[in-house]
């Protein structure tokens, strides 16, 4: 088991114990369930999808990196298909804070980058700041997305979120998680770029159409990739750098084993992601950064 988990999970009843150490026994977990592995543990447990929402909001914490806060938040994300995806707050030792990763951006992420098409409910260990409340409200999930909080009454996005702003106001019908594919081409066939490239493909950034993808190497050969998420109040928008270290760090990777990076752009798009990128990958003691424009 990845020790990041040892002392939530030494914390979790008997019973959730044994049903999950199967499929935790192992450092690359990838910090999600599959729709049958949820059935089986809420059958072997006698849970509900919130109740064992709730119980794994510890493992979720545990994936946090807080060398800033040092205060750990949890969030669960639970995908239309039943699939559940951790998520944890993630800061930057000697980057801005606008760099930061909060719990929900991450479990969205997360869903997101696994293929999820929509999302049913966030379970959170603390309330939602309004920065989360604003991000959520670019999901195709709508202001309907179930909200889950200890000792709250269950509630949406919608209570969360009175007399919101958000893509409809901007007359835009392409929403976070929805799938597409922008079809941009690159020559470079290197696997790096390839995935990067993909990633931009999938992105979301109907406001500025500066569309962006990030593909990281590890120096153990693993690729993790990032897909930008525009909002429609532009300063919760998630940049693709760290959604690709949403996936690492869910995956059990490292942050700072990154060898080298590619960041692929829209060739005159009016904002770019590339000094950013090269600062957070900076402060994670990765210089290797490869820029291409599509
Ligand atoms: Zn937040």
């Amino acid at each position: 088991m990845h020790p990041r988990f040892h002392t939530a999970f030494a914390e979790l009843p008997a019973s959730l114990q044994t049903a999950l150490e199967p499929l935790m026994r192992h450092d690359d977990f990838p910090s999600m369930l599959t729709a049958q592995q949820v059935d089986a543990v809420k059958d072997a447990c006698g849970l509900d999808n919130d109740t064992l929402a709730f119980a794994l909001l510890p493992l979720a914490a545990a994936c946090s990196i807080t060398p800033i806060s040092h205060f750990q938040v949890g969030a669960i994300a639970r995908g239309v298909s039943g699939n559940l995806y951790f998520g944890a707050n993630i800061e930057f030792s000697g980057a801005p804070l606008q760099q930061t990763i909060h719990a929900e951006q991450c479990a969205v992420s997360h869903a997101w980058l696994r293929g999820e098409k929509s999302l049913a409910s966030i379970t959170v260990n603390y309330t939602p700041c309004g920065h989360c409340r604003q991000f959520m409200n670019e999901l195709n999930s709508g202001t309907g997305l179930a909200i889950r909080l200890p000792g709250r009454a269950p509630a949406t996005l919608g209570d969360y979120l009175p007399d919101a702003f958000g893509p409809k106001d901007l007359n835009i019908t392409t929403l976070l998680m929805d799938t597409i594919n922008h079809g941009f081409t690159l020559a470079e066939t290197d696997a790096l770029s390839a995935q990067a490239l993909d990633a931009l493909n999938q992105s979301h950034a109907p406001y500025s159409n500066a569309q962006s993808g990030v593909a990281l190497e590890t120096h153990d050969g693993k690729i993790y990739t990032g897909r930008y998420a525009e909002n429609a109040a532009f300063n919760p928008s998630l940049p693709p750098l760290q959604a690709a270290l949403v996936l690492m760090t869910m995956s059990g990777a490292d942050c700072q084993q990154i060898n080298r990076a590619v960041l692929i752009e829209r060739n005159g798009a009016n904002l770019s992601q590339f000094d950013a990128t090269r600062a957070t990958l900076a402060a994670l003691g990765c210089q290797n950064l490869t820029h291409h424009r599509v």
